[in-house]
């Protein structure tokens, strides 16, 4: 008996009747239509033979206790960007949902082992620009100085607006607690990019995800009189930044999965009759393989100097951010990709760019794997955001399978 993924996918449609409007979902983290979607999902719980709580960090727990108090915990995040898609973290909640009823009614109420369901608080981070809030939380790589003195747009701290959700910011760190017995760690989400579609496959099973360099570069020259300079007497910072801006492509395109992006580009004094005398740009590299990483970070550190002197100009890096790729469970991996094989006949493996709340998880050293289905167009955080109807059923009856593998190798290990 197979989970339900018609039923699934509407209730995909209800949480987003529910949640969006005219400019797409609105569930942003600590807001009332977010507390209002997780009421929601609270009350489709009332069927199940389940206990439920929320962490010390807004995390959202519902517990099938098994035979076993060792558990598998399924998951994502029903809280979304403004103006955001429909399935961007819900689907992987309600898939889990579906699943968990699934596996509810198999064992009459008592599987052999625990299962869990956790829907991770603020995982987008897009109110107050700090990413997988709940789940670092879990992980304990939490950084609450940092975090406390938050703002979003209105100038309402991350410390009230929790407060005002009742979880005490000091405490976040008690959700640490909700690793005891956790075996497993299993979440299906949309692509969010390009590749699946590309291939003509549904699903993909992921391998981990990303780790990212973010630097900020800054080129130093000269300003001067456009008109009056010659060009061989120029030190023109943009110049310099420009060759690396191209030179990035060609230093990720030495590695398969690799991404290099200058997103942003700044010149100083910023007008039409002067060269640039300063130059600013960001700079951001990912790739799952960490000595690839540092391989590219270096490349493009010895170029941006190569360039500066050849255009007569010097540079400086700073880094902005960082963080280490996190490799999935080998052997998850295996099951991820037979449960695909059995349900949609191929699979392909596949790296996640984006961060995701698994990595946390991962992080905490519980073996984890993602189940990534096609999105439309590559697109996400975004209204226009989607994927086929049948391959959302596909991706929850090969998460559901990948669910009762997860159970025999737990059992099993
Ligand atoms: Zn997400």
């Amino acid at each position: 008996m197979p989970a339900d993924a018609q039923a699934a996918v509407g209730l995909l449609k209800e949480l987003r009747a529910l949640t969006s409007d005219e400019h797409g979902a609105q569930r942003l983290a600590w807001s009332p239509v977010w507390l209002k979607a997780r009421a929601w999902f609270q009350s489709k719980l009332r069927e199940l033979p389940v206990e439920h709580h929320y962490d010390a960090a807004g995390n959202s727990w519902t517990t099938l206790a098994g035979a076993s108090e060792t558990a598998l915990i399924l998951g994502s995040h029903l809280d979304s960007v403004p103006n955001g898609g429909w399935l961007d973290g819900c689907l992987g909640v309600i898939a889990a949902f579906a699943v968990l009823r699934r596996i509810a009614e198999e064992y009459n109420g008592k599987p052999p082992i625990t299962v869990r369901l956790v829907d991770w608080a603020d995982e987008e981070g897009a109110r107050f620009g700090r990413s997988l809030f709940g789940s670092s939380a879990f992980a304990g790589t939490q950084t609450i100085a940092e975090d406390r003195v938050r703002t979003d747009a209105f100038g309402l701290r991350l410390e009230e607006a929790l407060a005002a959700c009742g979880v005490s910011i000091d405490s976040i760190g008690d959700a640490q607690r909700e690793r005891k017995n956790a075996a497993a760690y299993i979440e299906l989400h949309i692509e969010q990019g390009p590749v699946l579609e590309s291939m003509g496959l549904p699903l993909g099973a992921v391998l981990g995800t990303k780790g990212v360099e973010r630097h900020a570069i800054t080129f130093h020259g000269q300003e001067a009189h456009s008109g009056s300079t010659p060009m061989r007497s120029r030190r023109d910072a943009l110049a310099a930044a420009a060759k690396l801006a191209l030179e990035i492509r060609s230093i990720a395109g030495k590695h398969p999965d690799a991404v290099c992006t200058i997103g942003s580009l700044k010149t100083f004094p910023g007008i039409v009759t002067a060269v640039v005398g300063r130059c600013e740009a960001t700079l951001d590299q990912r790739d799952l393989d960490a000595d690839v990483l540092a391989a590219m970070y270096r490349e493009a550190q010895q170029k941006s100097s190569q360039f500066a002197q050849e255009e007569g100009c010097t540079v400086e890096w700073s880094r902005i951010w960082n963080i280490a790729p996190e490799p999935f469970h080998p052997a998850l991996i295996e099951l991820c990709e037979e449960a695909i094989r059995e349900t949609a006949g191929r699979s392909h493996r596949m790296p996640s760019g984006p961060l995701h709340d698994a990595a946390e998880v991962s992080r905490a050293g519980i073996p984890t794997v993602m189940l990534f289905v096609q999105s439309l167009k590559g697109i996400s955080h975004n209204k226009i955001e989607d994927t086929r109807e049948d391959h959302l059923e596909l991706a929850i009856a090969a998460f559901d399978r990948l669910a009762s593998k997860t159970m025999d190798w737990i059992r099993a290990s």
